[in-house]
């Protein structure tokens, strides 16, 4: 696509996008004067549809309506409510409907999944991780290795080349070629939170597979974001959160994928409670365990419904949108802000995100010269919403389902003024 530097391109793109409509589905926050903020942090808390409220309140009013009851008598009755979730979830990630579920939170989820798939023995027990991971993985997997009495040592980081800043899929078959019967599980972020940096999942899960290593991935940067194809990638297990790009509200349930292929594996080890016991005689309290088969056999908890409620809002929105659609708006949207900020031709700034479209989702990261943090205060003034990430990045995420070209383009100008 031919892009131009002027307002004119961007307002004309903005006429021709088919997705320009859904803007308005959404609340987006406004300064002293009225005029929306241009918000690229869809990447760290997604903005709130306006149909959330309308969700929770049903809920709310079924609640004090019905009391108890509402179990079974709510207008969505509550004891099978995740199963509302778990079709249009599983569209999402591109998995099998039994491969997926809503429940907890991510880092917790992560936990339970390596109780069953994490299980080390005395020569194979080490973890993979990349260099830079979200540090919640990095303690939880620290946390495991020490949990099964080795060391944190035994983490082994897959890390960029010298003097470069994105992953080598090339150096991951190395290590796992090398060091493949010492490793127990690669647990990679699919979109890498620092860099937005998408990974090829299918490599990765062959890489693990040929020295029979379990691969999990951390989806938090990648759900709704960009097309996982998570059945057909092969990995064992997965997990994200639902308040970034899915924009279900701050600390909302995250979503769980355990692979088909370990669906009937009723031995496999695991923490249990009443909600993955066998649905059908869990009220009949005095049965012994009876685990449930495919994704819905890690759940512990019967769940929050107010916090599905919002997840159900969002996700109603993402079906009547479609993930394909939202990608292609996302790959012109972002392949716009690439273009302008490569325009402004500053030595402060670089993007470090591959300009490969298939290689990232919405997300940019610029790399910002003697890590002068002073310039994202400045954007910040001016309700340019972006994240500084440590030590030197600006992270901006022109989300496709409520981003404007007109935004981009406005957003570029003032950072360009700024420089
Ligand atoms: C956002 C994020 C988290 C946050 O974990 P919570 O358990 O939801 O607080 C963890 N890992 C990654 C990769 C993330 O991007």
């Amino acid at each position: 696509m031919k892009y131009q530097n002027n307002l004119a391109f961007a307002k004309q793109q903005d006429k021709e996008d088919t997705l320009s409509y859904v803007r308005n589905r959404f609340h987006i926050p406004k300064d002293e004067n009225g005029n929306d903020w241009l918000y690229f942090t869809g990447n760290s808390l997604g903005l709130q549809p306006k149909s959330t409220k309308e969700y929770i309140n049903q809920e709310l009013d079924d609640w004090a309506n019905l009391g108890v009851e509402g179990h079974f008598e709510a207008k969505n009755p509550w004891l099978n409510y995740h199963e509302l979730l778990t079709d249009k979830m599983a569209k999402i990630v591109g998995a099998k409907p039994v491969e997926v579920v809503v429940m907890n939170t991510l880092t917790a989820n992560l936990h339970l999944l390596m109780v069953s798939f994490y299980r080390p023995t005395k020569s194979k027990y080490k973890i993979v991780i990349e260099s830079d991971a979200f540090p919640s993985d990095r303690y939880a997997v620290q946390s495991q290795l020490k949990f099964h009495g080795f060391s944190e040592e035994d983490v082994i980081e897959w890390k960029p080349r010298e003097g470069e800043y994105l992953l080598n899929i090339e150096d991951l078959e190395t290590i796992v070629s090398k060091q493949g019967d010492e490793i127990a599980l690669l647990l990679i972020g699919g979109v890498n939170y620092y860099t937005g940096q998408f990974l090829d999942l299918k490599k990765i899960a062959a890489i693990g597979h040929s020295k029979n290593c379990i691969v999990g991935i951390d989806l938090a940067h990648g759900a709704g974001n960009v097309q996982p194809n998570l059945h057909d990638s092969g990995v064992d297990f997965a997990a994200w959160c639902t308040y970034k790009y899915l924009n279900s509200g701050p600390g909302s349930l995250g979503g769980v994928f355990v692979h088909e292929k370990h669906a009937k594996k009723k031995e496999l080890p695991r923490f249990a409670g009443w909600w993955n016991h066998n649905k059908e005689t869990r009220f009949n309290m005095r049965m012994p365990f009876d685990v449930m088969e495919g994704a819905e056999g890690w759940q512990l908890s019967n769940p929050p419904i107010l916090s599905m409620a919002a997840i159900k809002a969002s996700l109603d929105l993402f079906d009547e949108v479609g993930m394909d659609a939202l990608i292609e708006k996302s790959e012109k949207l972002t392949g716009y802000f690439e273009y302008l900020i490569n325009e402004i031709d500053s030595d402060d700034i670089k993007i470090i995100t591959p300009s490969n479209p298939n290689e990232r989702g919405c997300q940019l990261s610029i790399q910002v010269k003697n890590a002068d943090k002073s310039l994202h205060k400045k954007l910040t003034e001016k309700h340019v919403i972006t994240d500084w990430r440590e030590p030197n990045v600006i992270r901006c995420a022109p989300t496709p389902m409520y981003t404007s070209f007109e935004d981009v383009y406005q957003m570029v100008s003032i950072l360009k003024g700024l420089l």
